[in-house]
């Protein structure tokens, strides 16, 4: 399970094409908590990513994740840009040089890009975030880093991911404009976690193909 520096522009245009795909739902949970606009702000930044790989031939995987988060800090307004943004060039750093990846890597990958949002927004698990599905599936790939079933644990760490994004509905929200509305933001699924889970379910697919 090794994938080389095409291979990780395919999981990349995968999740693109997934946050593309989703960009009228993204939107519409952000209009019940938010401002209407996470669809709109995550498909203008993937876009641009896109942009930006296909015109030019990076021969590092790391250099690749970089660019990426610095296209996603320098495109998207509002909260998520920063964030994923800080994300992808964390993970770019952690495997900087590399021309391949393999599963030990897809997992240091998740976990800086888990370190960069906590460092950049200072959100914890249960404030209703990107955290609340990212973390749960990053602690099993820490947990299952050796293991010799890969796809089983990505399937695993995905479905944690999927259940801290249902988790979302029943709490406040602590961080970001869903913060405003306080206790009328329980019910409600957080768009960033949402987003978050579907950039996986993309990415541990094409992984597994
Ligand atoms: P904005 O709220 O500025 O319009 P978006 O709508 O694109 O930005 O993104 C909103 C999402 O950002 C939220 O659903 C939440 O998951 C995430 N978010 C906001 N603040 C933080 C934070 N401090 N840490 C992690 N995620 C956050
Ligand atoms: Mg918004
Ligand atoms: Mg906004």
């Amino acid at each position: 399970m090794a994938t080389d520096t095409a291979g990780l522009v395919k999981i990349l245009e995968a999740v693109a094409g997934k946050i593309s795909e989703n960009r009228e739902f993204l939107t519409e949970l952000d209009s019940a908590i938010g401002d209407a606009d996470h669809g709109i702000n995550m498909s203008k930044g993937f876009s641009a990513v896109l942009e930006k790989l296909h015109s030019q031939k990076i021969d590092d995987c790391g250099t690749i994740l970089k660019t990426v988060g610095m296209t996603l800090v320098s495109t998207v307004g509002g909260a998520s840009g920063p964030l994923y943004g800080t994300a992808f060039m964390k993970a770019g750093q952690a495997v900087a040089g590399k021309s391949s990846l393999d599963f030990e890597d897809f997992v240091t990958i998740l976990d800086q890009a888990l370190e960069g949002i906590k460092y950049r927004g200072k959100a914890q698990r249960g404030d209703k975030t990107i955290i609340d599905a990212l973390e749960p599936a990053v602690e099993i790939l820490r947990k299952e880093k050796d293991c010799t079933d890969k796809k089983a644990a990505m399937d695993k760490a995905l479905n944690a991911a999927k259940e801290g994004v249902e988790y979302t509905r029943s709490i406040i929200a602590k961080k970001g404009r869903a913060s405003y509305l306080g206790e009328r933001s329980i019910g409600h699924q957080d768009p960033g976690a949402t987003s978050c889970y579907l950039m996986l379910q993309a990415a541990i697919e094409k992984i597994k193909e």
